[in-house]
């Protein structure tokens, strides 16, 4: 008759009895749970839930504190407002299973069955407000609803749940060994999203899973995928690429969305690394799209621990171009594997522990674009200075790509971490490699002779400043990098280009052209630009000076008319080495012995330069 006898409660929310009946909470396993037991206290002594949570809470029993605690904090997840059950097993065992409690543990973990949150009859949900524990507050009993088997594999994930949550380890689905309940529950949440192919959003709050019509879903995909893992996740990533509009197509990013954020940021931890290996892995195998600069160090990350990685990803390691590792593998000289797109398009992948041991053998040099950044050098002056201190290198040049190196390299490395330390304000001037080349020393024989320094330690003083280990970044002494650049302006022929050398002689570019055409004026070539450029120099243009003399400057020397010398010495035997009519060049250029032969057998023998007698008597002899 203890029904019949209502708890002494003053007014609502203030608890200042006790309970007439009150049973112990079920500890045998299953074990009840907390939410169940004290629906049940609350049945039994005829008052609401809350009412017998606050008594509860009053006498500090465990399993108050349960469901308090899990309102506040997320150490352990509950539902708490919704009551999910298996019909069966609570008309079996007449009380409130933990297990039901758990998020997710979506299944029964005693009968298999999914556990259901509706009334049979009215389809209200059934709540921890309803008045009674084993009836609908539509009068139904809850026994009635009807309920169906579950998947293996969701029964398989409820097990594992209900162990995590109840601080135990189940032999099954190890990949959650070590994860947290609420670990747990985002890693399904995620999953679900993955495999549902539906957009990833971050769980903010395990209640989202509270209603069975959605966590069922979420259950079943996630359960399928981590009965199968690595495969369903990588084919799930495979089917949600294939289903991607196709503006997206090609962009790690635009695909997966945040989905792909979230693998870097809300699973960033070390006990979720099992998912970034899987995603590197689907992407040296299937990822046929490019890979942004800005995924790359998130990538190179996955790839060190990809079996296969494709082309791109072996170039960056090998650091070289994926031309040249395309062309390595034509050439047979890395082994490589072939797989097949989505779209049927065949790629290449190269085996990761292959690219590991042979890394120093099958890397050639540096790229110019990747030794300027290890070594702090611009790029532009790099492009000509390499050639000039290394002739090993193999450059665009003389065919193919560069390939600097590696000695050398790690050389201009090695000495730049070996440098002094900078420490206090030097007594005198000092200035930046980096700085030198661009402004100082702009001249590449002066830049190659400041790297020349370097190398040999001889004739420099340099140091490096604290946090800063490249050569592009030591300092040097002012006052060398003056000395250096007043002796490249001194010594060393000066390029002169060929329009330049065609304004210091005052003919139109075309004759000069027809000059080095015709080999009367040499001329080098500098590789080290993108185009190979012909420049002559002064001591060229010197020889050239007293080999030849232009018809022009002859009529000029001796106040004729250029027609009236050419007639002159045509006369006389003299021809033109280049002319109109010799070569095709505007101006007639003579030889210079044979002019000076010429007038000596007009005026004597004594006259062989053509000095100001000589003009007097080409004036008499006219
Ligand atoms: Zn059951
Ligand atoms: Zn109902």
């Amino acid at each position: 008759m203890q029904h019949s006898v209502s708890p002494v409660i003053a007014e609502e929310g203030a608890v200042v009895g006790c309970f007439l009946v009150r049973p112990p909470r079920k500890i045998e396993v299953p074990l009840e749970g907390a939410c169940g037991y004290i629906m049940r206290l609350a049945d039994e002594n005829r008052v609401g839930f809350v009412d017998a949570l606050k008594l509860e809470l009053a006498l500090g029993t465990p399993a108050a504190w349960e469901v308090f605690k899990s309102q506040l904090d997320a150490a352990r997840p509950r539902l708490t407002r919704i009551a999910r059950y298996c019909p069966q097993c609570l008309a079996t065992r007449g009380y409130w299973l933990d297990a039901w409690e758990v998020p997710l543990a979506d299944a029964c973990t005693e009968c298999g069955r999914w556990l259901v949150d509706t009334c049979g009859s009215c389809a209200g949900r059934v709540t921890w407000r309803r008045r009674s524990l084993l009836h609908c507050d539509c009068g139904i009993s809850l026994l009635a609803a009807p309920s169906v088997d579950a998947p293996p594999s969701a029964i398989a994930l409820s097990r594992k749940l209900v162990a995590r949550a109840q601080g135990r380890d189940a032999p099954i689905f190890s990949l959650l060994d070590g994860l947290s309940l609420n670990q747990c529950l985002h890693l399904c949440q995620f999953l679900a999203a993955v495999a549902g192919r539906t957009a990833y959003r971050k769980l903010r709050s395990v209640s989202e899973l509270e209603q069975l019509d959605w966590s069922w879903n979420v259950a079943t995909l996630a359960a399928a995928v981590l009965e199968d893992w690595p495969n369903a996740f990588i084919q799930s990533l495979q089917a949600w690429n294939a289903h991607a509009p196709e503006v997206l197509r090609g962009s790690l990013i635009r695909v997966f969305g945040r989905a792909y954020y979230a693998l870097h940021a809300d699973f960033q931890g070390p006990e979720f690394e099992f998912m970034r290996v899987a995603f590197g892995s689907y992407v040296a195998q299937y990822w046929t799209g490019s890979i942004a600069k800005r995924n790359r160090a998130v990538l190179s990350e996955l790839s060190e621990s990809m079996a296969w990685v494709p082309v791109a990803v072996a170039a960056r390691r090998l650091r070289l171009t994926a031309k040249q590792v395309r062309s390595m593998v034509n050439k047979g000289e890395i082994p490589s594997e072939s797989r097949l797109s989505q779209k049927g398009r065949r790629f290449i992948v190269i085996n990761s522990q292959y690219l590991r041991d042979n890394a120093s053998r099958l890397r050639p040099g540096y790229t110019l674009q990747h030794a300027s950044r290890v070594l702090s050098l611009p790029e532009s002056r790099m492009r000509h200075l390499v050639p000039m201190l290394c002739p090993e290198v193999q450059s665009p040049v003389n065919g193919g790509t560069w390939a600097i190196p590696v000695a050398w390299v790690e050389k201009l490395k090695e000495l730049a971490v070996a440098a002094p330390l900078l420490t206090g304000k030097p007594p005198f001037r000092l200035c930046m490699v980096q700085t030198a080349l661009r402004t100082k020393l702009t001249k590449n024989a002066a830049a190659a002779e400041m790297l020349r320094g370097l190398v040999s330690g001889r004739g420099l003083r340099y140091w490096r400043t604290k946090g800063n280990s490249t050569v592009g970044k030591l300092c040097l002494a002012w006052e060398d990098v003056c000395t250096l650049e007043r002796s490249a302006a001194s010594a060393g022929p000066t390029a002169i280009s060929l329009p330049n050398a065609a304004r210091k002689f005052g003919v139109k570019d075309e004759v000069i052209y027809a000059l080095v055409r015709l080999g009367l004026l040499r001329v080098d070539v500098d590789r080290g630009r993108q185009r190979p450029t012909q420049y002559t120099t002064d001591r060229w243009i010197d020889l050239f000076r007293a080999e030849y003399v232009l018809g022009r400057d002859l009529a000029n020397h001796f106040g004729r008319s250029p027609r009236y010398m050419a007639a002159w010495l045509a006369r006389n035997g003299v021809s033109a080495v280049a002319g109109p009519d010799a070569g095709g060049c505007r101006q007639l250029v003579y030889r210079r012995g044979a002019v000076a032969v010429a007038l000596g057998d007009v005026f004597g023998p004594g006259c062989t330069s053509l000095d100001t007698r000589v003009e007097d008597a080409i004036g008499e002899g006219s």
